[in-house]
């Protein structure tokens, strides 16, 4: 197993196990529910991480993260449905489902 992403916005790690998901490989979650919990504690210990299964899928896995990272340094966007604010990395409104 090998750590592929982690962020401190739970959302975007869930966004990168859907994407890869879709794809076919195969991702774990650790310290999904952490955060919230982590007081005084050095964030980075706390923030959800992905790990990739099999460590053969790396490269693919690898790049298409890296695709949703430049996808995530565009403007975010309001769902026309529920007027929720989202980053760009989502494809579907994180709060209602709505498609961009
Ligand atoms: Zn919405």
């Amino acid at each position: 197993m090998k750590l592929i992403y982690t962020h401190e916005n739970k959302l975007l790690v869930e966004n990168a196990r859907n994407l890869l998901q879709m794809e076919g490989i195969e991702t774990v979650m650790k310290n999904e529910f952490s955060s919230g919990a982590a007081g005084d504690l050095a964030p980075l210990d706390t923030w959800p991480e992905l790990w990739l299964v099999d460590d053969t899928q790396l490269a693919v896995a690898k790049t298409l993260i890296e695709n949703m990272e430049e996808q995530a340094n565009g403007p975010d966007w309001r769902c026309n449905n529920c007027q929720e604010i989202n980053g760009a990395a989502f494809e579907v409104c994180w709060s209602c489902g709505n498609p961009a």
